[in-house]
This record gives C-alpha cells, sequence and structure tokens, in this order.
C-alpha cells in the first residue's frame, strides 16, 4: 500500500484492506498484489493496471455515510480484475453488466465488512438481468441493458457503479487469470462450510476459468492430421494422439493407402443441426470459418465435403468440391429443419454412404450442435467431433468415443474474447 496523502483517507483504506481479508480468504492474494493509491480529491475509484486509485475526499465522505463502503468499493475493483473485466474498450452497456456482476457476487457472499444497504433491490435487479441473458455474462445482458429505459438505465447505475466507468484497467497479462483460478480452487473447499452464498461467486470464476480454444487452430489439426498419423504421433494434441490412434487402429482401409494417395483424398463431412435452438447467425460463421480452414489445408483439388443439415432426420446433404461451390453454397444457405436433435439420423446416412463407397476415405465428422441430442450407442469408424456452440457456457456431454468442442461465438470468429 502507497500513497501521496498520509491521512485518514489512507488509514481508511488500509483498514478496508484488512477488513476485506478477513471477510474473503480467497481474496487475500489479490488483495496484497493491488497497489491501493489514496490521492487528494474526489471521485469514484479508478482501477489502473494492478492498481486501484482512490480519491481521498470521496473517502472519508463514503466512510462517514457507511463504515463498509470503502471495503465494497475495494472488493468491488478486486473482482473487476479477477474476472477478467479489462483490455479492450466495452460498450457502455457491456461495462454496467460488468459492474453488476461484480456486485451480485459481492451481495451474495454478503460478508460483514462488505455488506451495504440495498441488497433486496439489487439482487433483484441482477436476477432480472440474468433471467433475461439466461448467464451471468457481461456480453449476453447487453442488449438487455441497451434496452433499459432512460430511469431505468440511471437507476442500475447509480446501484451497481463503485468505480469510474471512463477508466478500464489494460489487457491481463495472466496474473489476474491465474489469481481468478486460485480462487476458485479455494473457493471449491469453502463453499462446503459456507453453502449457499458463495454459489454465486462459483458460478461466475466457472465462467472466467472456462479453456479458451484456439479454434481455426483445432480445425487445422483435425482437417490434416490424417496423413501423418502413424508417423509421428508425437506433434499432436493429447487429445487427438490419445483418440487418433485408437481409432486408426481400427481403420485397415487408410493404413494401407500409400500416404500419396491419402493426401489426394480429401473427404469430410459437416453435419449441422437445424433443430429449432440453433442459431442462425452461429452457423454461418461455423461454416465460413471450417470452409476456410478446409481450403488452407487442402489444394482443394480432389476434395469432397458434405454439407448435412439433420434435426431429428437427414433433411439435406450438398457435396462442396471447391471454393467456388462453398461460396455458392453459403449464399443459398437456408437452415433446414427445425424438429427436434437427434444425432444418429447423420452417422446411418454417413454409414451408407462409406457402404456405398461415396466416401471412400472418410477423415473426419464435425457435428455442430448448440443442445442436447441423442447420440449413437456404438463408436463410427471416423473421428467425430461434437462442437458446441453456447455463448452461456454450459457443458455438455458426450459419449466417450465422441470428442468435443465447447466454443463461443466470438472464439469461432477467431476472437477469443472474454465472454
Ligand atoms: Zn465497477
Amino acid at each position: 500500500m502507497s500513497g501521496r496523502a498520509d491521512g485518514l483517507g489512507e488509514e481508511i483504506m488500509s483498514l478496508a484492506a484488512d477488513m476485506l481479508c478477513l471477510d474473503m480468504r480467497f481474496l487475500v492474494q489479490s488483495v496484497i498484489s493491488l497497489d491501493v493509491d489514496v490521492v487528494p480529491g474526489s471521485g469514484r475509484p479508478v482501477i489502473g493496471n494492478g492498481r486501484v486509485t482512490f480519491f481521498e475526499e470521496s473517502v472519508i465522505a463514503d466512510y462517514r455515510e457507511c463504515n463498509n463502503l470503502p471495503a465494497r468499493q475495494l472488493a468491488h475493483c478486486a473482482f473487476h480484475l479477477l474476472l477478467g473485466h479489462s483490455g479492450d474498450e466495452v460498450s457502455d452497456a457491456v461495462s454496467l453488466a460488468e459492474d453488476i456482476v461484480v456486485e451480485y457476487v459481492l451481495d451474495s457472499l454478503d460478508t460483514p465488512h462488505t455488506a451495504i444497504p440495498g441488497r433486496d433491490e439489487r439482487m433483484y435487479a441482477c436476477e432480472r438481468s440474468f433471467k433475461r441473458a439466461k448467464a451471468p455474462v457481461p456480453l449476453l445482458m447487453e442488449g438487455h441493458i441497451s434496452s433499459l429505459r432512460e430511469w431505468e438505465r440511471g437507476s442500475y447505475d447509480s446501484m451497481f457503479r463503485r468505480d469510474d466507468p471512463a477508466f478500464r484497467a489494460p489487457a491481463d497479462d495472466g496474473r489476474w487469470a491465474e489469481m481468478a483460478q486460485q480462487a476458485m480452487a479455494e473457493t471449491e473447499g469453502f463453499i462446503r462450510k459456507t453453502g449457499e452464498g458463495s454459489n454465486a461467486l462459483l458460478s461466475v470464476l466457472r465462467i472466467r476459468n472456462r479453456r479458451r480454444y484456439d479454434y481455426r487452430g483445432f480445425l487445422r489439426k483435425f482437417m490434416s492430421r490424417g496423413t501423418a498419423v502413424g508417423e509421428d504421433p508425437s506433434e499432436f494434441d493429447p487429445i487427438y494422439y490419445t483418440y487418433g490412434l485408437s481409432t486408426y487402429g481400427n481403420m485397415p482401409l487408410v493404413d494401407s493407402l500409400e500416404s500419396s494417395e491419402r493426401r489426394m483424398l480429401k473427404e469430410f463431412v459437416i453435419a449441422v443441426d437445424t433443430s429449432g435452438s440453433t442459431m442462425r447467425e452461429s452457423v454461418e460463421t461455423f461454416l465460413e470459418e471450417t470452409f476456410s480452414a478446409l481450403m488452407l489445408s487442402c489444394d482443394g483439388k480432389g476434395s469432397r465435403l458434405h454439407v448435412i443439415q439433420c434435426d431429428d432426420m437427414v433433411r439435406r446433404d450438398d457435396v462442396v468440391g471447391s471454393k467456388e461451390d462453398i461460396s455458392e453454397l453459403m449464399s443459398g444457405f437456408k437452415l433446414e429443419g427445425g424438429g427436434g436433435t437427434d444425432f444418429r439420423p447423420v452417422f446411418r446416412y454417413v454409414d451408407e454412404l462409406i457402404e456405398n463407397g461415396d466416401l471412400k476415405n472418410l477423415k473426419g465428422l464435425m457435428y455442430f450442435t448448440d443442445g442436447l441430442g441423442t447420440y449413437p450407442e456404438r463408436r463410427p469408424r471416423y473421428d467425430a467431433v461434437f462442437v458446441f456452440c453456447d455463448d452461456r457456457c454450459r457443458s455438455h456431454e458426450v459419449p466417450p468415443w465422441a470428442m468435443k468442442l465447447e466454443v463461443t461465438t466470438a472464439e469461432l470468429r477467431g476472437f477469443g474474447g472474454t465472454p
């Protein structure tokens, strides 16, 4: 703790930091590594690079109004950093949503030195907001917050803002992400003792700590690995490595082909779940990214890509073999279907294509879906990966023979942005 004003403000903030560590043990590391400055003047605290600047006049006035307020503000700022509310500029609505998420966690924890009046009103507004967005994810809350009427927006501002929204912390260099991992581990132990209050904290930490995928990198590897498997498997990611070997072990057809021939045949199946819940925009992004990865991984000659649309039955199968075919398919792409979700018809259909000789060297099948469906009981003869596009960051179970990728729309586009 350092600062230019040696006085009451400094003393209050030092006490606040102590109280915070006493209240929330999982936050100790974050509070210790945070530089808290108190400077003359008034205003809301400003979050910078691992540093929060408080203004003395406001600190004293806030403390007089409510003894817990400075600790609450400090906790609020520490949580922004811990939850990765930093880096690229965001809209005013997203920044307000970040404040709502932070305040919700603090109100849920409701610890002795951070509790402040107005909790019920804030909790009500938070829950309403999360319900609309379906998850406490700031980007998903943007729409709802933007649509609030002016007076409502104003009352949200005064309920949830604690720091100065004109300033945003620079991108995390990994330090805070690591502390978030640690906080989650500690909270998981702590929750058994304290129960419910920590559930909110754990759910936002889970979202923060979710593994991010480099979707393009995954595609590149998934599509190109066929030619090299068996020669140098060590260059592959463990998920393909452990999975790929067992699959290819059951595929004498592939193993008996010369590698030059294998390179010539580029067969791939992309299945799109067109049941009611699938979002059109994410399907388009998925197809665009997948096609461009495919184009990069092969020279386009002799490649055959099946694009199968299926809800609870196969609705359509487009075979594309060139860049031109792909652009044509994209320009007139309509989602066919809208029924329930069943993954089995696609696998049955693809098995038939193999039996008929339409597919001679299928490299893999990628199933794009956002929901629950029925999986085939038996392992297919080719690699299958289920790509779940779910901006709500829920996790999905797949059978042991399948690979899964859980991505957000932003990750599909290669942004890998903060949810
Ligand atoms: Zn804030």
